[in-house]
């Protein structure tokens, strides 16, 4: 979609380090990363949120959860355990409107989240 920058990452008009490419999923490295491991796992078709998740596309959900354990395996952060967030709308500070799950570990982390 046009103006989303994840997209652009996407379409590889903007540059970025990508850790996983197929047909349907996107995995690249949070530019500004909040734990030594932080890695960006995106769908290739623009949907803004969860909330605006088609019913359809509910199965695509598990393949990216499925792909952000397989990372943090790659990443050696298995068994340390690692947190998968998912912000949705304004009050979770989504900025990106287009869904993303945020894979972090490689520290330990504080709950509840800020
Ligand atoms: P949100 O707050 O929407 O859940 O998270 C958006 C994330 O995208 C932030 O962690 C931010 O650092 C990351 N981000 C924003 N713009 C870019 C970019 O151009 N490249 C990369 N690699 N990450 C980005
Ligand atoms: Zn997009």
């Amino acid at each position: 979609m046009e103006g989303c920058i994840f997209c652009r990452i996407i379409n590889k008009d903007i540059p970025a380090r990508i850790v996983h490419e197929d047909d349907e999923i996107l995995a690249f490295e949070d530019v500004n990363p909040k734990a030594p491991v932080h890695i960006l796992i995106i769908p290739k078709e623009h949907i803004a949120s969860l909330d605006d998740l088609p019913k359809d596309r509910e199965p695509l959900l598990g393949r990216i959860l499925t792909k952000a354990r397989a990372i943090a395996a790659e990443r050696g952060i298995a068994k340390s355990g690692y947190r998968i967030v998912l912000n949705t709308g304004p009050d979770s500070g989504q900025d990106v409107f287009h869904i993303h799950f945020h894979l972090l570990g490689g520290r330990g982390m504080a709950w509840p989240p800020g």
